[in-house]
């Protein structure tokens, strides 16, 4: 996406912010910045979401926001969103697809001045969307974004999520009620669950060790049983498998709950 319709998306947002005026430098200087990252690295792609990276740099400026550091917060939140406009945007791959990239672009260079009642739109509306769980929510975002060819639409959406994630990440910092209860309670059953999986698999270590000097000819099938399978099978079934936890723990990760 063009640099220009970057910047305007990262004005009307920090509008919307309503944050001291000498911050917006750093938003807009982050907004634009994995463009310069890629011409150092032009394997880098844009049109694609790198799903973790962002969904990181997104955890990232919440945790500087519920730490007070709101530069931090507003960088890593620019970066975020450059990616997620970008991977809007069908990648200019072919020949075919380079002439709807460039029209596309072309179209949202042109808006300019009369997108500007667009663009204030777009993002009251997505500040205005109640987010209950927001973890689960961007991911939910984040998953849903595919390429638009409607440039009106695409302009759109691309505002209204960048607002989205804007508005979860500047979220109140109350935690939701008895969030910090169900976690304590779910971390102690989840503690239990590691304990069961490493008395599970060093019974099977002392196991194996004693059946591999008992039958020495057999020693590598042990060892593959009794150091590597049943192992990681008790620990897949047993830990890996506490989704309940993993889902609480994220969200109250989300409110500085540790
Ligand atoms: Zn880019």
């Amino acid at each position: 996406m063009h640099k220009k319709t970057h910047i305007s998306i990262a004005k009307a947002l920090f509008r919307k912010l309503g944050l001291p005026k000498e911050y917006e430098k750093i938003f807009v200087k982050a907004i634009v910045e994995p463009d310069n990252w890629r011409r150092r690295d032009p394997r880098r792609k844009h049109h694609y979401l790198q799903y973790n990276t962002v969904l990181e740099y997104i955890k990232q400026a919440r945790r500087a926001y519920i730490n007070g550091d709101t530069s931090t917060c507003l960088w890593c939140l620019g970066i975020a969103l450059h990616f997620i406009q970008d991977a809007f945007i069908p990648s200019p791959r072919t020949k075919r697809l380079r002439e709807i990239h460039e029209r596309l672009e072309r179209k949202m260079e042109s808006y300019k001045s009369g997108t500007l009642y667009m663009l204030n739109d777009a993002v009251n509306e997505g500040f205005k969307v109640n987010i209950s769980s927001p973890p689960k929510f961007i991911k939910r975002t984040l998953s849903d974004i595919q390429w638009i060819y409607d440039k009106q639409y695409l302009l759109e959406t691309v505002v209204k999520t960048s607002a989205l994630i804007t508005a979860a990440v500047f979220d109140s910092k109350n935690p939701p009620i008895g969030l910090h209860e169900k976690y304590i309670m779910l971390k102690k059953s989840h503690n239990k669950r590691v304990l069961k999986a490493s008395i599970i698999s060093l019974i099977s270590v002392v196991t194996g060790s004693a059946l591999m000097m008992s039958f020495i000819t057999l020693s590598v099938l042990f060892f593959i049983i009794f150091y590597m399978i049943v192992p990681s099978l008790a620990y897949g079934k047993i830990v890996a498998s506490d989704k309940e936890f993993y889902e609480v723990e994220e969200e109250a990760d989300w409110y500085g709950i540790k």
